[in-house]
């Protein structure tokens, strides 16, 4: 069976020369991904853009109507990372609304991607470091809402603390966030979720595996989900510019088979988005994201891919 996947080409964000943001990625991804038979063209889709009335689930009204008017303060605009216009606009809709769109395919196919999303340092009231609106939040409420689901779990795997994540769900008994990230990253402030494990610079394959697995087993004990939302950032990646663990290409696809796997042996849909990822050359980055994708294909369809 093909993966169903979405992408966010139509609404890409024009940046400054040398931005730090490795935003080529995303399309490069996706054209690998394209050439290798691990997506189909019948099978990826425009994201749509998230509505008013979905946002709102997971942000403040205030906050939600200030951006999209372009009118944040200038000390607001500058946590984001990227500089506001109508472009920022329809690209942050769309990265909500591909989670949105994937996460109701994957009811009925049991999984499906996001080629975007996984800005998780978003929060209710609040955009900063690249996330302006919670794809994965707006996506948990979004099936929540109209009564698809009781228990989501969402586990985060990019290097960074998943800190607009904790913030949005703190008490929402019906979300249990769970994230693995490096101790000494940004952000400075990580407010607690669910379950944190936080690991030392430096970090290789087997304690990374190993925190995966022990986080894993208690994440899916305590919040006996009935649906897995999974930000599988690369950004662990050995070289990464703002990661410090050492993590390698090997062992970062074998953190996303033993995700899907678990999914896969409790029959719970899942949703996975793309996170960070900023090692150079790029091509290091894209072809660990590649790795996600191949994992989910093989471990959820059993497809074999090259
Ligand atoms: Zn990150």
């Amino acid at each position: 069976m093909p993966v169903r996947a979405y992408h966010c080409e139509h609404a890409d964000l024009p940046l400054p020369p040398h931005h730090p943001f490795p935003f080529e990625k995303y399309r490069e991804t996706r054209r690998r991904l394209v050439e290798a038979g691990v997506l189909h063209a019948d099978e990826l889709r425009p994201a749509p853009a998230a509505t008013r009335e979905q946002l709102l689930r997971a942000h403040d009204l205030a906050f939600v109507d200030t951006f999209l008017a372009g009118e944040l303060d200038a000390d607001h605009q500058k946590r984001i990372g990227f500089p506001w216009c109508p472009e920022l606009v329809a690209r942050c809709l769309a990265s909500a609304g591909g989670t949105v769109a994937a996460a109701w395919d994957a009811l009925e196919l049991g999984g499906a991607g996001h080629l975007a999303g996984g800005t998780h340092h978003a929060h209710r009231d609040r955009a900063a470091g690249y996330c302006v609106f919670h794809d994965l939040a707006v996506a948990a409420y979004e099936l929540l809402a109209h009564g698809q689901v009781r228990s989501v779990l969402i586990l985060d795997l990019d290097v960074h603390h998943g800190d607009g994540t904790a913030t949005i769900f703190a008490s929402e008994p019906r979300v249990y966030t769970a994230s693995v990230h490096g101790a000494g990253n940004f952000p400075k402030e990580k407010p607690p979720s669910d379950l944190d494990l936080a690991l030392p610079d430096g970090t290789e394959d087997e304690g990374y595996l190993q925190a995966v697995d022990q986080v894993l087993d208690q994440a899916f004990a305590e919040a006996r989900p009935d649906f897995v939302f999974y930000q599988a950032g690369v950004d662990p990646l050995q070289g990464d510019r703002f990661g410090r663990l050492a993590v390698s290409h090997a062992g970062l696809e074998e953190r996303d088979r033993r995700v899907f796997r678990r999914c896969r042996q409790r029959s719970l849909p899942v949703v996975w988005t793309m996170g960070g990822g900023y090692a150079k050359p790029v091509e290091r980055t894209v072809r660990a994201h590649c790795g996600t994708w191949r994992a989910a294909a093989e471990e959820l369809f059993g497809a074999l891919v090259q």
